[in-house]
């Protein structure tokens, strides 16, 4: 037996012996949790299996189990990964602090900061978010306004930051702030860390054309941070936003990209069965020629996305940092998520049209409504257009 083939045996002795043994029932596609000190749980097992697979740092594979990770290299991550698809079980934990923060704190992080953090970022104690849009700070990022002034060991925050998804349910944010007004933007920028647990922090959720939204303001009043939560120094935040931006547009087209667990999950992942399903089926084929033809094209297109992406993941769990090129990954990602949309709402006709009622079932309904949230991923993490920017300033070194 290689070393390989071991871990799995041992891996899947663990999955199949002492975890149902500990857990009990975990219902197949379960789905996703994310933590935090007021968890929402998909099943009553949700968080008992975060922790039971935490114990053995397979929550995060790949980070040093010094850090509650697993310790593992890229070719055990990817069998962690497929045994689990394999059982239908869930990743144990989601979420902006293993996708996120947790990268960034291996990357900018000091020790102190590494081991205060990383580990509960891993047992799915904290939930997340990410404080970085203003309402006059977009996509011109470093325009922020929201202040940090350090007095001390301590540092009060006031402003506004907007579109702050899931702001309501979260413990503690990442977030970009003014600590200087002189100078370049981008210099005066500092990048720290809050509980967001304090009278000074208020979150206002925002409703969308969607329906339910993630999507929250938060306001500072003289909030309290600490001079030990900041990342990489006064001053230096542009730096770790940026490379935080790399590691969330690397996760948005992973997610949201072919075989991703995107959210379109709940409106049926199979194109083909959709197309069978609401257009028939002629001699073997797909009735309807036209849309057939769209299917297939879609479907090449995805696969050579899915093949591309998959060897960019497997560069960054071998410890590749993105860098500008996760622009590429993020536009063209998005998109193909929109036309996936695009495509489902093709198949199903009239169905898709449905915003409530007996006319229409479950999965019908929620694709009206993720295709209307499919808009807002071209948007996400910085819009197709700036990505665009970047890559033809930062990877193709076109002048200004
Ligand atoms: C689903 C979703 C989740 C989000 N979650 C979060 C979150 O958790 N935390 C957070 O901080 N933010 C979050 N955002 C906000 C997101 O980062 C911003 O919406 C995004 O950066 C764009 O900023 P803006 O909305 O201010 O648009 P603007 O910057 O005002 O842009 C408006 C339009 O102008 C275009 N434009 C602007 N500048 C240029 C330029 N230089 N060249 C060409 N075109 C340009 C843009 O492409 C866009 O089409 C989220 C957004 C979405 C949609």
């Amino acid at each position: 037996m290689t070393e390989a083939e071991t871990f799995r045996a041992e891996l899947a002795e663990f999955l199949d012996g002492e975890l149902p043994r500990r857990l009990g029932e975990l219902p197949p596609d379960t789905a996703e949790y994310w933590g935090g000190r007021r968890p929402e749980l998909p099943h009553r097992n949700s968080k008992r299996y975060c922790e039971l697979m935490a114990e053995r740092g397979l929550t995060a594979p790949t980070w040093p189990t010094g850090y509650g990770g697993g310790g593992l290299d890229q070719e055990r991550a990817k069998i962690v990964t497929a045994e689990l698809r394999r059982r239908r079980l869930p990743a144990p934990l989601s979420g902006f602090g293993l996708t996120m923060i947790g990268p960034t704190l291996l990357q900018f992080g000091t020790e102190d900061q590494k081991r205060e953090h990383l580990p509960r970022i891993a047992r799915g104690e904290i939930r997340w978010a990410q404080g970085y849009s203003e309402p006059n700070a977009g996509s011109d990022l470093a325009s922020l306004a929201a202040s940090a002034r350090i007095t001390g060991d301590d540092i009060v925050l006031n402003g506004q930051k907007v579109w702050t998804s899931y702001a309501d349910k979260a413990d503690w944010m990442f977030g970009i702030f003014r600590t200087d007004t002189g100078g370049k933007k981008q210099e005066g920028i500092t990048f720290l860390l809050l509980d967001m647990a304090q009278p000074g922090v208020e979150v206002r959720p925002i409703k969308l054309i969607s329906g339910a939204s993630p999507f929250c303001e938060t306001f500072f009043t003289d909030a309290r941070a600490h001079t030990r939560d900041i990342i990489h120094g006064v001053g230096n935040g542009w730096t770790v936003a940026k490379a935080l931006l790399g590691y969330e547009r690397t996760m948005i087209a992973e997610l949201f990209g072919p075989g991703g667990r995107g959210r379109d999950a709940a409106a049926g992942n199979s194109l083909v069965e959709l197309a069978r399903r609401y257009l028939g089926e002629r001699d073997g084929q797909i009735a309807d020629p036209v849309l057939r033809d769209w299917l297939a094209r879609f479907s090449m297109d995805e696969r050579c996305f899915a093949l591309t992406m998959q060897r960019s993941v497997d560069a960054a769990k071998a410890g590749h940092k993105p860098g500008p090129e996760s622009a590429i990954f993020k536009v063209h990602g998005s998109e193909l998520h929109q036309r996936r949309h695009e495509l489902m709402l093709a198949l199903r006709g009239p169905q898709c049209l449905g915003w409530e009622g007996d006319g229409f079932d479950d999965a019908e309904l929620a694709q009206t409504r993720e295709w209307l949230f499919s808009r807002g991923i071209t948007i996400a993490g910085g819009t197709s257009e700036i990505q665009l920017n970047i890559i033809a300033k930062h990877v193709l070194g076109l002048p200004d």
